[in-house]
């Protein structure tokens, strides 16, 4: 698995800092950006090859309308020829917001005394779990604030939960979590609960910005923060996700800090994070912040598809922080997940009267209030494959996009045949009548595209028996 195309020197003790600002600085301000340039980094990154940080610096400091627009076009067209048309449905639950924490954009700060505090009970979860799994979600991340009644025994006990829920032919397959970094000891008790990916986006990587807005609680500790995952791969949990919160800083420093972190992960453990994710500031019940360094709609999207060229082999996660139609424009260029149906007040997927956002109650406002019924409606009119997919995490294939990118038909052989099954399940199970139409022409249409007759025919076998009511049935 190991996948390094740039020089790295591996720090002596994988627990320091590996962010050096003055050498990111050195690369934007001493790289020069010309078309020609441009065009050669792309033409490296559709050969598959990993870009070094000079070369991502090249992008992001692409200007000209040309440059930008064929950087666009090089991650549409990177997207397209490596993942093809799916995209991976999830839904973030919150189960506790009680934070000892105190940044300056969050509506869970401790500081805010308007938030309303709460942290679900056994039954809660379950509650919110039949839910989602009555709208068809199979894949979950919890999301937790910072304190001391969420240790590591505890949201291992959530997860262990989330798993038992079963509401018909709903169950959730794949857990991951977004909580604060842990111990050694504490990423281990997590791992043996069966999550996914651990995602701990380090929010800006620049030390005295992060100083800046991290005002009290341990997330004040940049290094702490930033070492984080490392100690997660100590401890066996090699599946994880990095990320920033974009608007805190330079996004042009933190798309190379990003990469940064990315090269250190694969020098030092051989695997780069399983996923990328990159929210933007959005309104919250106490947001104190400095706007200058929020990030416009076209720098947004420029700097997507600048980390999908930059590190073509990593999933992408664009959330419903975002509005819909920018959802809809940005997927294009290399995102591989979003979340549908998204509620992130406590307790409101079961709360089916509560339709308004309380932002006393929420940890910032949710941009894009589509029902997860109305997104696969919405992906099936544009041809993609909304896929529910969470086979290689469960037979043991780990890696699963580095696979999908290097390993030659990964993608048919595994990827497009599991997508099409968890599609025919939520059409069977969930779906109006409309979906169902769309769907099964989009299923016929993906299927007709498959020239190996053999697997068609396995596939063909797999939808039949689906149909008769088996479930989970997975290459
Ligand atoms: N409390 C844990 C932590 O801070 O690591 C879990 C993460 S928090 C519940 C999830 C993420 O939401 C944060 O890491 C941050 O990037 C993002 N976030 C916080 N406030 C936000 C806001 N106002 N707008 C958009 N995203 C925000
Ligand atoms: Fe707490 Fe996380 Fe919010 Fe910071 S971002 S205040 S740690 S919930």
């Amino acid at each position: 698995m190991k996948f390094i195309t740039q020089k790295y020197v591996i720090p002596d003790v994988a627990m320091e800092s590996f962010i050096d600002e003055n050498e990111i600085w050195d690369f934007i301000n001493n790289t020069e950006s010309t078309i020609e340039d441009v065009q050669k980094v792309i033409a490296k990154s559709l050969s598959k090859q990993r870009l070094n940080l000079s070369e991502v610096a090249i992008l992001v400091n692409a200007t000209d309308i040309d440059s930008v627009e064929a950087i666009k076009e090089g991650a549409r067209t990177l997207k397209k020829n490596v993942y093809g048309n799916r995209i991976v449905l999830f839904a973030p639950l919150y189960i506790g917001n009680e934070c000892q924490n105190n940044c300056s954009y969050c509506g869970f700060r401790t500081s805010n005394k308007n938030a309303v505090r709460k942290t679900l009970n056994d039954q809660e979860i379950i509650s919110e779990i039949e839910a989602l799994e009555e709208n068809g979600q199979k894949r979950l991340v919890l999301v937790y604030g910072e304190h001391k009644n969420y240790s590591p025994e505890y949201i291992a006990g959530t997860v262990k939960l989330a798993y038992s829920v079963k509401k018909g032919n709903g169950e959730i397959r794949r857990v991951n979590i977004n909580a604060a970094p842990m111990e050694i000891e504490g990423f281990k008790t997590v791992k043996d609960a069966g999550i996914g990916t651990f995602q701990i986006f380090q929010e800006t990587y620049h030390p005295d910005a992060y100083k800046k807005y991290h005002l009290g609680g341990k997330k004040a500790n940049f290094e702490n923060r930033l070492t984080a995952l490392d100690r997660a791969q100590e401890a066996g949990l090699d599946d994880v996700g990095i990320g920033v919160l974009f608007g805190l800083y330079d996004w042009r420093y933190e798309v190379l800090a990003l990469v940064r972190h990315t090269n250190h992960l694969e020098a030092c453990y051989n695997v780069g994070p399983h996923s990328i994710s990159f929210p933007r500031i959005k309104e919250s019940s106490s947001l104190d912040l400095d706007t200058r360094y929020f990030v416009s709609d076209e720098d947004f999207t420029k700097l997507i598809a600048i980390l999908r060229l930059a590190v073509p082999y990593t999933g992408m996660i664009l959330t419903a922080r975002e509005p819909a139609a920018l959802r809809n424009e940005i997927i294009q260029y290399g995102v591989s997940q979003i979340d549908g149906g998204t509620k992130i007040e406590l307790g409101s997927y079961s709360n089916i009267l509560n339709n308004t956002q309380n932002l006393n109650k929420e940890q910032f406002k949710v941009n894009d209030e589509r029902s997860l019924s109305e997104i696969v409606n919405e992906l099936l009119e544009t041809e993609m494959i909304p896929s529910f997919c969470t086979a290689c995490y469960r037979v043991g294939r780990t890696g699963e996009h580095f696979m999908e990118f290097s390993v030659p038909g990964f993608i048919k052989k595994f990827c497009t045949p599991n997508a099409i099954l968890t599609l025919v399940e939520y059409l069977i199970d969930y779906a109006d009548e409309e979906t169902s139409e769309k769907g099964w022409k989009v299923i016929q249409k993906n299927i007709d595209q498959i020239d190996n007759e053999k697997l068609k025919k396995s596939l063909i076998e797999r939808i039949e028996r689906v149909k008769k009511g088996e479930r989970d049935l997975n290459y």
